[in-house]
């Protein structure tokens, strides 16, 4: 089937610092932690203090003046290091992956125990040479959980996409398989013209697009569908069926979700049924709110126990037997900031 073709979901960092500033009364404000300088000689910061607290915490991260980071220590109130040594992997640690300028951290499941946080520079890919941040700036955002939890998505549809597209229908369906309500605030059509990434990390064909439009809310998700996505690998260029920069997302450059038409290379296919279009969005946005692949090509698993590979989050979504998500799923995404009261 032709899900086959290559699936990619990216584990990297995304941040578009700038179109941040509003917000409504009901969110609370990002809150300034820290600003810690990069050791030139470990490349490591100090530790930062986090305080626990009863409501959902995140904590977004900034490198300054650009350039990459890792969070390097993780202590938990009980003092124990949560995160993973390369060589250990188990429930008890938490996955955090490469911040690419800017990055959100959700403190759930093991991290929600999280009291002082540290990050090392790191180069941003092996094949970019580039500058390393020299400052790590820290704010805390604390939210309570919401009682009806849903979702703010604006949609930026191809015009090929936009032609044909049931909206209403696309929200029910993403919907249901988040267990969320979902509130379309705003529609906009882009042109179908490909995306080429000329690597892993480069984000700025798909940047270039959120750019294009008007400032919006920070919680509100933007999600492209239609343009087809090409990434070029030393193997020649992929076809991706997806594309999120980042898990979480919540900050750095392309702060959005990305689904292409599902008929790019297949050029006597349908573009896509609103079923296909909205499973492979769902799945994306899994990953904008915190969940990996339950298990990958390699036969890596996630770091849920609850997970088996046939559901929402298969690493071929239109290939699995299932949908929805298990109970850990859920609870995970709905730490993340973003999941709000409509
Ligand atoms: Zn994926």
């Amino acid at each position: 089937m032709k899900t086959s073709s290559a699936f990619f979901c990216a584990v990297i960092a995304a941040a578009l610092a700038g179109c941040n500033s509003e917000h409504s009364d009901e969110q609370p404000l990002w809150t300034p932690l820290a600003s810690v300088t990069v050791d030139s000689g470990s490349g490591t910061t100090a530790a930062v203090e986090v305080p626990l607290h009863n409501l959902r915490r995140a904590l977004r991260v900034s490198a300054q003046p650009q350039g990459c980071l890792q969070v390097s220590s993780a202590i938990s109130v009980s003092g124990g290091q949560l995160v993973a040594n390369p060589a250990v992997s188990d429930a008890n640690t938490w996955r955090t992956t490469k911040l690419y300028q800017a990055g959100l951290l959700v403190l759930e499941g093991v991290a929600s125990e999280l009291t002082h946080i540290s990050f090392a520079a790191v180069a941003c890919d092996a094949s970019v040479s580039g500058m390393q941040p020299t400052s790590v700036r820290v704010e805390s955002r604390l939210s309570e959980l919401p009682t009806n939890p849903g979702l703010k998505l604006r949609l930026l549809l191809s015009q090929t996409i936009s032609a044909e597209l049931d909206t209403e229908l696309l929200a029910q369906l993403i919907g249901f398989e988040l267990q969320l309500d979902i509130a379309i605030t705003d529609v906009a059509v882009i042109a179908d013209t490909d995306l080429v990434m000329q690597h892993q990390a480069d984000f700025s064909p798909l940047a270039a697009i959120l750019a294009s439009q008007p400032a919006k809310a920070e919680d509100i998700i933007d999600v492209v569908i239609g343009p087809c996505l090409l990434q070029q690998t030393p193997f020649g260029r992929q076809q991706l069926a997806g594309f999120t920069p980042r898990i979480p997302g919540g900050a750095g450059p392309a702060d959005g979700v990305f689904v292409a038409r599902t008929n790019c290379g297949f050029a006597a296919a349908s573009a896509g049924s609103v079923n296909e279009l909205a499973r492979l969005a769902a799945h994306e946005i899994g990953h904008y709110l915190g969940l990996a692949h339950p298990e990958e090509a390699d036969g890596s698993e996630d770091d849920l126990a609850s997970t088996n590979s046939h559901n929402l989050m298969h690493r071929v979504p239109l290939a699995a037997t299932a949908s929805g998500l298990t109970f850990e799923q859920r609870e995970r995404i709905l730490a993340h900031p973003f999941v709000t009261e409509l």
